[in-house]
Parts: structure tokens; C-alpha cells; sequence
């Protein structure tokens, strides 16, 4: 174990694949490394699968699913249950391991394992509650029944992001609904996904329910994963750019597909908001995870009689975060994931300039690391300008301005995403019409954070398909079949 990731539970550190219930190197003998963004510092040498692996994950999974879609709801929800009991109670150790791979500040990635595990408790009580429906009938003597079905073998490929939580939200409402699942997680971010594996060993998942198959050549796997016929559902947490190519893949196979894409959130203040409220939502949705979500707001629109008190305070706020490495004292803003991701940013800030923006403070490379982006906020930002239409995912907020609702509202829609949106008002009819009128899968009215186990997350238009989380997460994973009995005299 690498001396910069003291682990309570060294045996959480795991840097095989996970395939039928064992440990497997890749037959190449290949490894990648995963390195600590805030340092470079190696913190494992992991599995570097090939395709042909890959192919025997999904044959594991296919031959789990029988026995594991048998199983009794009540079964299933008790190993889930155990899980997520096992994650909480490791919760410091997997925090150090997503740390260490992530970067992210330590408390936001103790956060993160608590938000990540809500979905496996969420998902072990849904497991019961799985229900049909008697329909009635079209015609004497016969009855209609509904019953809901596992879909079968899953696959899911996962971002590093939020290297736990985007995979126990898929994770955990496919075994709650008896389905197999075979994982490919992010290459930057392997390391919660093994971690999770050996504690679902210890819960009591069966061998070959979850299978996790790491490896560098993400589209040999992808190309695996979607074009298996044994697989009948996939489930993409990433990029529109992948997730649609990745879509086209499933195109040959009819498989029921789940996308988590791309967003460009935008977060608007009228006139009327309670400005702190607004000043400090913005902050967090901003800057959380140095500004690498997919609901994070990406331009923020402010009402022009109030642009310049807003921008004073926010370019305030945003001087004084504090920028470091996972485990210093007070951080508020980590690295970003890699030096290709920071370099796209200071290219995108630069772009802005180039065009008419004006730069208040940070967006610069931080001293403590290649890495590092001092916090920026970028002004006189317009929907002309390149970095009104791409995902930021770094730490620069973008303040618009606008002059009426109507305009806001328009600004807002002219975006082919349609992930999060966020608005600022203290008028109970203003907040009807505006979240009628916003095209957007999910609409935070005076909050900045609404992700929540509870509640369906998701987008429309290019942002993607489905819902994840809350009562309609686990439709995803299951089938509806219609039987209709005859009285067979
Ligand atoms: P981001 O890195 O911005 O989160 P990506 O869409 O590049 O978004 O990555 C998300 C996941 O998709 C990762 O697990 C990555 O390895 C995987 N991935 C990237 N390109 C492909 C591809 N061509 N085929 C299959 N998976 C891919």
C-alpha cells in the first residue's frame, strides 16, 4: 500500500477485477496506474482488462442471475441492507481511498459515501415493494394481470466524478430488482468501485452478481458491454458525446438503455431573491467538487438592477475559498481530475476574454499544484460566447445579465441540455410560471443542492434518459409483463 493512504482496513485496497466472485488480474499481466490528481503521486497499479474478460464478467453475470432474480425480495433487500451498514461503518476509509483518487476535499468525499450509501438503503426498502396490478377485465371469465420483472444482465459505465455514488445508484436498484450487474468504472477512478466490490463480498452478494472490469481501453469494453446479447440493459453515467455513441452501440441489440449526460445549469436571480440565499446557493452549486457535476450551475443569469451588488459579493466570496489538496486544514476547492481537465479550463477562460468577457478574480493555475485552478468568476459573459454553450466542469462562474422573466426564462432554454436549472425569487407566482415554463429535468427553486436518494434525478433533451434515485429509480431495471388468464374450459 502506497505510504501517502493509511487505511484503517488496508483490504479495502483492492487493484484486481472483480469477476464471479474473484480476484482477477488482466491475462495480459497489464496494469494502469491511478494517480492522486493533487500530487501525481501513484496511488495503485490496477487491472488493465482486455475485451475477452469482459466477456466472461458478462457470462458471470448471466449465470448469477437465476438464482439471484429467484431470491426473495426480502433476501435480496437484507444482503442490500447489510451493504450499506458495512459501507457507513467503513465510511473514513472509503472517503481516503475517493479522496485520494478524486481529489475532492475530505469532507465533501465523507459526503459523498453517506449520499452514496442512501441509495443502497433507499433501494434495499423498494426491493419489497415491487407490485403488479389486477387489471380489470375486457371480458367475462378472464382475468389481466401486471407483473414486473428484473430485465436481466446490466451493464453500467460510471464517471469519476463521484467515483461511489453514480455507481450505487445504478448498483443498488439493479440487484434491489434482481438483475446482474457487470461494472465498468472510470479509469481515473477504479479504486471505490473495487472498495464497494469487497465490502459486497462481506454483505453476502453472490458470486457473480456484481462483477467490476477495470481497464484503460474504454471503448474495446464499452463496445463488449453494449453489443452482448446476454446484456439487456445499460445504464451510462457521462458525457453526451459517449453516451450517444454509446447508445448507437446498443442500437443493434434493442437493449433498454438509462443515460445520465452532459448539463448546463442555469442558475437565475430576478430582482426580487433574498440575494444572501442566492449568493451562497450559488456558491455551493458552483464550486462543489471544484465545479466537476453535471448540476452544477454553468451560467448564472442575475437580473441587471441588481448584477453589479451580486457580482461585488460573489467575486468576495469566491476570492476568500480556500484551494488545496484533499486532506489540508479548511480546503473548500480540490484539483481538478487531471492536467488535460485544467488545461480545457484555462483555455475556456481565455476564450471568454478573447470575446468580451472580463475576468474579476482567480482563473489562474493554483500554486499548490499542475492541477490547481484559483476560483474565478467571469463577467459580462453572453449566450455568443463558447463557454455559454460548453459544461464547464471547473471552478469559473459566469455571470449573465438579463432584463425581464421572459428573457431569463429564454436564455435558460437555449441550451440543447436540459439536466438541472435553478432560480432565486420571493414570488410565489413568479415561481410557478418560471418552473412550468424551464426545460429542464429537475428545477431547485431558492436551493442550489437537490440531489437527494428520495427524489427522481434526471434530465431531458440531450441530458439523457431515465430517472435515478426516489420510487421511479428502480423502474428502470425491470420489465412490465402483461398475462392475461383465460378460463381454459
Ligand atoms: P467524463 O470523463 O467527462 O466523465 P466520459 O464520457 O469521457 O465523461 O467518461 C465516462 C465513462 O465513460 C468513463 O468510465 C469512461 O471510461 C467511459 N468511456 C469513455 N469513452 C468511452 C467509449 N468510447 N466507450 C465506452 N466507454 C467510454
Amino acid at each position: 500500500m502506497p505510504l501517502n493512504l493509511k487505511l484503517e482496513d488496508p483490504t479495502l485496497l483492492a487493484s484486481d477485477a472483480f469477476i464471479g466472485g474473484g480476484w482477477h488480474q488482466a491475462a495480459s499481466g497489464g496494469r494502469f496506474p491511478v494517480s492522486n490528481p493533487a500530487t501525481g503521486a501513484i496511488v495503485a497499479e490496477v487491472a488493465d482488462l482486455s475485451g475477452e474478460e469482459v466477456r466472461q464478467a458478462i457470462a458471470a453475470a448471466a449465470q448469477a442471475l437465476p438464482a439471484w432474480r429467484g431470491r426473495l425480495a426480502k433476501e435480496r433487500s437484507a444482503i442490500l441492507r447489510t451493504w450499506h451498514d458495512l459501507i457507513v461503518a467503513n465510511a473514513d476509509d472509503l472517503a481516503r481511498i475517493l479522496a485520494a483518487e478524486q481529489g475532492k476535499p475530505f469532507g465533501e468525499a465523507l459526503k459523498e459515501i453517506a449520499y452514496g450509501a442512501t441509495f443502497i438503503e433507499w433501494f434495499a426498502e423498494e426491493a419489497k415493494r415491487i407490485y403488479g396490478d389486477v387489471v380489470p377485465t375486457h371480458m367475462p371469465g378472464r382475468q389481466i394481470l401486471t407483473v414486473k420483472e428484473p430485465v436481466g444482465v446490466v451493464a453500467a459505465i460510471t464517471p469519476w466524478n463521484f467515483p461511489n455514488a453514480m455507481i450505487t445508484r445504478k448498483v443498488a436498484p439493479a440487484l434491489a430488482a434482481g438483475c446482474t450487474v457487470v461494472l465498468k468504472p472510470s479509469e481515473e477512478t477504479p479504486l471505490s468501485a473495487l472498495a464497494l466490490a469487497v465490502l459486497a463480498v462481506r454483505a453476502g452478494v453472490p458470486a457473480g452478481v456484481l462483477n467490476v472490469v477495470t481497464g484503460t481501453h474504454a471503448a474495446a469494453i464499452g463496445a463488449q458491454l453494449t453489443g452482448s446479447p446476454l446484456v439487456r440493459k445499460f445504464t451510462f453515467t457521462g458525457s453526451t458525446r459517449v453516451g450517444k455513441l454509446l447508445l448507437a452501440q446498443c442500437a443493434s441489440t434493442v437493449k433498454k438503455t438509462s443515460l445520465e449526460l452532459g448539463g448546463n445549469a442555469p442558475l437565475i436571480v430576478f430582482d426580487d431573491a433574498n440575494l444572501d440565499l442566492a449568493i451562497e446557493a450559488a456558491l455551493a452549486s458552483k464550486f462543489r467538487n471544484a465545479g466537476q457535476t453535471c448540476v452544477c450551475s454553468n451560467r448564472i443569469l442575475v437580473q441587471d438592477t441588481i448584477y453589479d451588488e451580486f457580482a461585488d459579493c460573489l467575486v468576495r466570496r469566491v476570492a476568500q475559498l480556500q484551494v488545496g489538496a484533499a486532506h489540508d486544514a479548511g480546503v473548500e476547492v480540490g484539483p481538478l481530475i487531471n492536467r488535460q481537465a485544467a488545461q480545457r479550463v484555462l483555455r475556456l477562460i481565455a476564450g471568454a476574454i478573447e470575446e468580451g468577457a472580463s475576468l474579476a478574480v482567480g482563473g489562474t493555475l493554483h500554486p499548490a499544484g499542475a492541477n490547481f485552478i484559483t476560483p474565478a468568476v467571469l463577467l459580462d459573459v453572453d449566450m455568443g460566447m463558447e463557454i455559454s454553450r460548453e459544461e464547464i466542469f471547473g471552478p469559473v462562474a459566469t455571470l449573465f445579465r438579463f432584463r425581464s422573466e421572459e428573457e431569463a426564462i429564454a436564455m435558460a432554454n437555449a441550451t440543447e441540455y436540459g439536466l438541472a436549472a435553478y432560480f432565486f425569487t420571493r414570488n410565489l407566482a413568479r415561481s410557478m410560471r418560471v418552473s412550468a415554463a424551464l426545460e429542464y429535468g429537475m428545477v431547485g427553486i431558492n436551493e442550489g443542492i437537490i440531489s437527494t436518494e428520495i427524489a427522481p434525478f434526471g434530465g431531458i433533451k440531450e441530458s439523457g434518459l431515465g430517472r435515478e434515485g426516489s420510487k421511479y429509480g428502480i423502474e428502470d431495471y425491470l420489465e412490465i409483463k402483461y398475462i392475461l388468464v383465460g378460463p381454459g374450459e
